[in-house]
């Protein structure tokens, strides 16, 4: 037991039973520096010892399971090496072997034959027949009696180099029965006592104590209940009070006018009437850069509603109201694409707009800069060198940033300081985003959400073929390609296995020529590694519907627009995630035709892509595919969150606590609506964790 000047920011190997080198281990292994890291590791799962499984419902799948039965004969069998002791074990419902090979002459002596015992280990096929290996043994008196023996064991995760140095499950728990009592004595409230007593929430240092040894299943969910509900109430009350900060600090341009080039736009320029969707988004934000506060808005829409357009009518009303804008896309051929639609949108309106990438020559970067500062350049679009010192504005109004997961929050503040004023902020989402991730990763940010897509849209007919139906798939193409259409063909290329992937595109390539020869066929090509003047020239002749065929990496995931192309082919599909499937999907089925997306796939496939896939060919539905795609991959593989700190989410789950982040979000919004500077002596805890969060302390390094 620590001595009494010890406290959670004591380094974990002054912990009785650790050491130098396990230390050092725990550190590398886990990231377990000090007490509290480890009394904050918790289970990652329980293994119920108050049920007993019978014998034949035994199988070699299950985990550690606990039987009850009667030991009937024991025998050591074997010649040195291959020496090992026998054990018969019997319950009314069958017999099965339990097999030691160590210790063997300790066991020999001290297990009683024909006692009731109450064994637990995990049930395995040995020569055909179901046995155990090592099972724990106790007899069933003393097993009865053991009260100390919490009922629900806890499992920590270990790896192979910390059970080589006894740190198994079994090492863990050990050390953290020594801690977690003594620490949880240690452990602070960290939540109000009236949040405690109006949530039903237990104590923290009750939480601690039943998340590591529960003896009831009422138990571990109460304290399950208490953590998950602290992790996602602080991660709200940060955000929260980001977004109060913004708005009671931060004043905003105020955009009154409905000028002459959002109205020309209006009645003369837009090629569609817009949905009600878009009306109802164009009003939302409308609203909110009237109210002299500064805007911090998240759109999101599925792919192909039709956000573009609603990011130029804001652009087109900072315009009007004497004001810069700026849009960011996260590649080049993206902010390329939206130049392009752009200018092609404006039209005649006198309104001046240009582009700015990393291949901008000096000389022109030069110009571009003094028109920005003399306050010529209305619009300016760009990829992240948007974001450089040397880009100045006269009077920056606005900020688009598309697809907004690329980008950090970084990057969002530094756009931001580019005006006395700051300007205002609006983020789109390159595809939906589930409710509860919005919640966590944009919870500072109003959202407006575009759910209707224009009319019109014949819904995309997806399909899985496998390898076998190549000829068929190619024949397809050849049809939509002499109806006028054109076809993307897209294959993977990640880092890990690139050279791999390379061979693959050019296999592909080669095949795609023999079939569709010149002159008949026109084929371009386009991935990440190229130059980016021939990226766009490529680009550009399949824009321009010179060729037909449009051979890719995922550089053209986001954004391209080609009303044109009505096939999808995804080439190795099963490897793709699915908000990227989505996205390469939603390439396709922006004009009046049917389109189709195909997923092309080889024959072993794992059970996860296999699901992914079926998801693909069952909906077309942005947000359901982002739901699963959260159920399927966990928060930490979604691109953006990395930034987020929801990566420290211990317990919550994003995908299954909906409910429960719903209630600690509206509660914060409760207290902050009550009580904005938290200076109620009652929510004096909540106060001092924002104080410690923003000076970067965490909190148990201070208790
Ligand atoms: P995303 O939301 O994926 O960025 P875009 O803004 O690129 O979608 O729009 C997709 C396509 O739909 C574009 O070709 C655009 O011109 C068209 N579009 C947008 N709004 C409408 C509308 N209200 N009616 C018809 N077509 C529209
Ligand atoms: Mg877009």
């Amino acid at each position: 037991m620590p001595v009494i000047e010890y406290g959670l920011h004591t380094p974990i190997e002054y912990l009785k039973g650790v050491g130098p080198q396990k230390a050092d281990l725990l550190k590398k292994e886990l990231a377990i520096y000090t007490f509290g890291d480890l009394v904050h590791y918790y289970p990652f799962r329980y293994i119920d010892r108050t049920k007993y499984y019978k014998i034949k419902d035994l199988h070699p799948d299950m985990p550690s399971v606990q039987i009850l039965g009667r030991l009937t004969a024991v025998e050591q069998i074997g010649q040195k090496r291959g020496k090992r002791l026998v054990a018969q074990f019997k319950d009314e419902t069958g017999l099965m072997e339990l097999v030691w090979f160590q210790s063997i002459r300790w066991l020999e002596k001290s297990l009683k034959i024909g006692s009731v015992y109450v064994i637990f280990g995990k049930p395995t096929l040995f020569n055909g027949q179901l046995s155990m290996t090592h099972p724990e043994m106790e007899l069933y008196n003393a097993a009865n009696k053991n009260v100390g023996n919490p009922s629900l064991q806890p499992v920590y995760r270990s790896t192979e180099k910390l059970k080589q140095s006894f740190l198994d499950t079994k090492g863990i728990q050990r050390l953290q029965e020594g801690l977690v009592a003594w620490a949880s004595k240690k452990m602070e409230e960290n939540l109000p006592s009236y949040l405690l007593k109006e949530q039903h929430l237990i104590s923290k240092a009750e939480a601690i104590t039943h998340i590591h040894f529960p003896s009831s299943v009422e138990e571990l969910k109460a304290a399950e209940r208490r953590l998950k509900f602290e992790e996602l109430f602080f991660i709200q009350l940060k955000l929260l009070k980001n977004k109060l900060l913004q708005t009671h600090k931060f004043k905003g341009h105020i955009f009154d006018k409905v000028g002459s080039n959002f109205n020309a736009f209006y009645q003369e320029h837009l090629p569609f009437p817009l949905t009600n969707a878009q009306k109802r988004v164009i009003k939302e934000i409308r609203h909110d850069t009237h109210t002299g506060a500064q805007m911090n808005r998240l759109l999101q829409g599925d792919v192909g509603s039709g956000k573009t357009v609603v990011a130029l009518m804001t652009m087109l009303l900072a315009v009007d109201n004497g004001c810069q804008a700026c849009m960011m896309a996260p590649t080049e051929i993206l902010a390329q694409q939206h130049f392009n639609g752009l200018i092609s949108l404006i039209g005649d309106l006198p309104v001046s707009i240009k582009l700015l990438s990393g291949s901008t020559p000096k000389k022109e970067r030069k110009i571009l800069h003094e028109n920005l500062l003399d306050g010529s350049l209305d619009i300016l679009v760009g990829t992240h060198a948007l974001i450089e010192d040397t880009v100045q504005f006269k009077n920056l109004g606005l900020v688009v940033i598309d697809e907004q997961h690329r980008f950090g929050v970084e990057q969002r503040a530094k756009l931001w300081r580019k005006n006395q004023t700051p300007p205002h902020m609006l983020v789109m989402t390159a595809t939906p985003i589930p409710r509860t991730l919005a919640m966590t990763l944009y919870g500072d940010l109003d959202v407006s959400v575009i759910d209707e897509l224009p009319a019109g849209r014949k819904p995309i007919k997806t399909l899985h073929l496998f390898e076998s139906s190549r000829l068929r798939m190619f024949g397809f193409m050849r049809d939509e390609i002499a109806k006028g259409r054109q076809v993307y063909v897209v294959y993977p290329l990640i880092k890990e296995s690139e050279k791999l992937d390379l061979m693959h595109l050019e296999a592909g390539i080669e095949n795609l020529a023999r079939e569709f020869p010149l002159p008949t066929y026109k084929i371009s090509i386009v991935h990440g590694k190229m130059p980016a003047k021939d990226k766009d020239f490529e680009m550009q002749r399949f824009v321009k519907g010179e060729t037909q065929i449009m051979v890719a990496t995922t550089v053209i995931e986001v954004g391209v627009n080609v009303p044109n192309a009505t096939v999808m082919i995804i080439e190795n599909a099963e490897r793709f995630g699915l908000s990227q499937l989505h996205q390469l999907r939603g390439r396709v089925g922006r004009g009046g035709e049917q389109s189709f997306c195909i997923l092309m796939s080889s024959n072993k496939l794992s059970t996860e892509g296999k699901l992914r896939l079926s998801t693909m060919v069952k909906t077309n539905d942005g947000f359901e595919i982002a739901e699963t795609d959260l159920k399927l991959r966990g928060p930490g593989d979604i691109a953006g969150t990395q930034q987020s700190g929801i990566l420290d989410l211990k317990l919550a789950d994003l995908s299954t606590d909906q409910v429960l982040l719903q209630e600690a979000r509206n509660l914060v919004i409760h207290i902050f609506k009550q009580d904005p500077k938290l200076e109620d002596p009652k929510n004096r805890l909540l106060r001092d964790h924002l104080l410690v969060q923003s000076k970067g302390i965490s909190w148990d390094k201070i208790s």
